[in-house]
Parts: C-alpha cells; sequence; structure tokens
C-alpha cells in the first residue's frame, strides 16, 4: 500500500458509505479516466465480472463463438462459457508474447467466407505488455466484430503512448491482490461508449428499473465495486507509476544478470510501446542451458522461492479440450520452457540477488557435471 489508502477509507467509514455505490466509486471512476486516457468507466468487483459483463454488452448469447488469447489466464475465457458461448483459441507471436495479429486476421478472413464470424475478439495484454493493437483493430473493424480487451495485467503499460485497454469497444482492467495496483479485489470496465458504460453499471447493481418499487425487465449481477475498496483503490492509482518503476526495475536486475547465459532469453519488449514488466518472465532452453525450466523451478523452490511456469495455454486446458485452437504452437513452446520470476514492487536487492544466485548455481553445477563428463 501506498500512504494514501488508510486516509481514504477512514473517510469511507466516517461518512457511513459502507456500500457498493458512493463518492469513492465515483472519484475512482474518474481518476481511473484521467489515468488511463479512457472515456468512461464502472467500478466492479472483479476483472472477470468486468468480462462477463463487456461479453454480454458487445451481445455474446448462447451459441456464439468469441476469438480469444490462448496463452492467457482462464478468467479471460471462462466468462465466455457462463454465457454458453464458445472460445476459439488464438496463438500468440514471439515478439510480444501476445495475440498473433496475422492469425487473427487470416482466421477471420476464412470465417468471412465461410460465414461464421464470432461475436467478438478478446485480446489479452500479457504480463504488463500491449499486445499489437493496430493491426488486431483493422482485422475486427473490416469485419465489424468488436473487440474487448483484457488488460487485467498490463495497467501502467503503453501501446503508441496510449494506455492497452482503451482502444476497442470495451476494455477491463482488475485489482486483484497479484496485479500492479490492487484494492484485494475489484474490476474496472472502460469505453468510449458512455451508453455502454451506464449499461454496466445497471446490470452490475441487479438492473433495477427506474421504479420506487423493484422492478427488473433484465436479469442483473451484484457486480458493483465497494466505496471503501474504491477508496483503496485512489491511493493506489497515485503510485502506480512507482510500482511501473518498481517492477521495471526489477526486470533490469534480473536482465543485467542473467540475460547472457546461454539458454536464457528474457520476454522480449516489443518496439511499439511499454512494459510494466508485472511479471519478469524468461524462457530456458534446455539444451544451450543445462538445465531445464523445470530443474530451475525446483531448485528455487528448495530455497524457499517461488516462480510459476507462464500461463499454461487455455487449449490446453482439461476444461476446453473441445475448443477450437488456430495455431498454438508459439504458446505451447511458452509454456514449455517458460518462467515467471518473483517480481512483486517491494523486492529489495538482496532478495533479487538471493534469486539470481540461486538460479547462477544450477548452471554453475550443470557446468561441473560436464565438466567432469569429459574428464572421465
Ligand atoms: C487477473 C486476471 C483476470 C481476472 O481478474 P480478477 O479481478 O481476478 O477477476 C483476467 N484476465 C487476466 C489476464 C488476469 O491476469
Amino acid at each position: 500500500m501506498g500512504d494514501r489508502e488508510l486516509e481514504f477509507v477512514k473517510e469511507a467509514f466516517d461518512t457511513n458509505w459502507i456500500a457498493p455505490v458512493g463518492p469513492h466509486v465515483d472519484a475512482f471512476e474518474q481518476e481511473f479516466c484521467q489515468v488511463t486516457g479512457a472515456s468512461h468507466a464502472a467500478g466492479l468487483s472483479s476483472g472477470t465480472a468486468a468480462i462477463h459483463l463487456a461479453l454480454q454488452l458487445v451481445g455474446v448469447e448462447y451459441g456464439d463463438e468469441v476469438f480469444c488469447s490462448t496463452l492467457t489466464f482462464a478468467a479471460t475465457a471462462n466468462p465466455i462459457t457462463y454465457l454458453g458461448a464458445k472460445p476459439v483459441f488464438i496463438d500468440s507471436d514471439r515478439t510480444s508474447w501476445n495475440m498473433n495479429p496475422e492469425l487473427l486476421r487470416q482466421a477471420l478472413e476464412l470465417r468471412a467466407r465461410q460465414g461464421k464470424l464470432p461475436k467478438a475478439v478478446v485480446v489479452v495484454h500479457l504480463y504488463g505488455q500491449s499486445a499489437d493493437i493496430n493491426p488486431i483493430l483493422e482485422a475486427c473493424n473490416r469485419y465489424e466484430i468488436p473487440l474487448i480487451e483484457d488488460a487485467a495485467e498490463s495497467l501502467g503499460a503503453t501501446y503508441k503512448g496510449r494506455s492497452p485497454g482503451t482502444f476497442g469497444r470495451i476494455g477491463i482492467y482488475s485489482f486483484n491482490g497479484n496485479k500492479i495496483i490492487t484494492t484485494s479485489g475489484g474490476g474496472m470496465l472502460v469505453s468510449d461508449d458512455a451508453q455502454l458504460v451506464a449499461k454496466a453499471r445497471f446490470l452490475a447493481t441487479q438492473a433495477r428499473d427506474p421504479a420506487p418499487h423493484y422492478q427488473h425487465s433484465e436479469i442483473g449481477y451484484n457486480y458493483r465495486l465497494s466505496n471503501v475498496l474504491a477508496g483503496i483503490g485512489r491511493g493506489q492509482l497515485r503510485v502506480l507509476n512507482d510500482r511501473v518503476a518498481a517492477r521495471r526495475r526489477n526486470f533490469e536486475t534480473y536482465a543485467c544478470a542473467l540475460a547472457n547465459f546461454p539458454g536464457i532469453e528474457f520476454m522480449p519488449e516489443a518496439a511499439y510501446g511499454r512494459a510494466t514488466r508485472w511479471l519478469t518472465c524468461l524462457t530456458i532452453d534446455p539444451a544451450a542451458f543445462g538445465a531445464s525450466r523445470e530443474q530451475v523451478r525446483l531448485a528455487l523452490a528448495e530455497q524457499q522461492i517461488e516462480s510459476r511456469p507462464v500461463w499454461k495455454p487455455l487449449h490446453l486446458q482439461p476444461v476446453f479440450a473441445d475448443c477450437e485452437c488456430i495455431g498454438g504452437e508459439v504458446a505451447e513452446n511458452l509454456f514449455a520452457r517458460g518462467l515467471c520470476l518473483p517480481s512483486g514492487s517491494n523486492l529489495t536487492t538482496e532478495d533479487l540477488e538471493r534469486v539470481i544466485q540461486a538460479i547462477t548455481a544450477v548452471y554453475s553445477d550443470t557446468c561441473k557435471t560436464h565438466t567432469s563428463l569429459f574428464i572421465i
């Protein structure tokens, strides 16, 4: 936490706004628009809830198909199934790890010829880096397919100087505990279309018709953000730039120490924007490095250092086993060799040094093994 959050929370208590509406929610939405350049925003209970509403608002219905990045967290695609629609997954490109725009373009062209266009496209901005939005948006616009941007992991990043999440029909963000800023739990839905955002607020508050009694003409949800948590969010927005700087510093420290090891490659930063390095991710080529990603992960775990494999592509998840995937080899390869290192904004130089030492030790050990084999 920064130093303003408690003040805002206390204000919520003092004014007795302990509710899923209130002045902090309104202010958080406005300040979020200022920070991201979004036109309109609705504070919600989670990023997942925001994706659910976004899909419904662009008209996704039972039996529809939705194109979706495959290399991501399950929460990107789960809401597609809440609506009875079906995801079709799209592979990543090697330069950004995000959705391959050319694959998307080809797939939409083919589907247009078959008369089987998807109802929406969900593009993910992964690990703090924007996808290559312009060609993706161009491909969607050609067939008038709404683009939903899942920027849950990439608040604070830029694409050609602007915030990912503000280009498509709807963008969503998350303030879950693991994200770059957090309200413990929460999300935001943004759009240039004021009416769409108003409809999101309506659906998120149980779809109450304007009437003195409780009247409902639509099925709604309980998805609004708490005024207490919005107070935390307002404080967190004020330290977003510090958090981005801290995450980028983590990356620089890791990269300086490890980038020259044979077989280690860090997630590239695409030339079109600036990544937050929300997580520092790298790939390990076992033949060149002398140890696999799993061997490195386990060596770190032995020293109580938590690291994680890169997202398991959704087309490989048992729950999505019957879904189509266009391409898939790039994401599969990133999953097989990719590792996310400890990346918290509060890591100290000593913490980072300990991780670097542990990885260096794995490398030195494999060198020794190789050398002794030669001696024998
Ligand atoms: C965290 C995350 C979500 C879900 O956000 P919640 O606020 O946890 O519901 C969705 N998509 C991606 C890519 C995420 O990392």
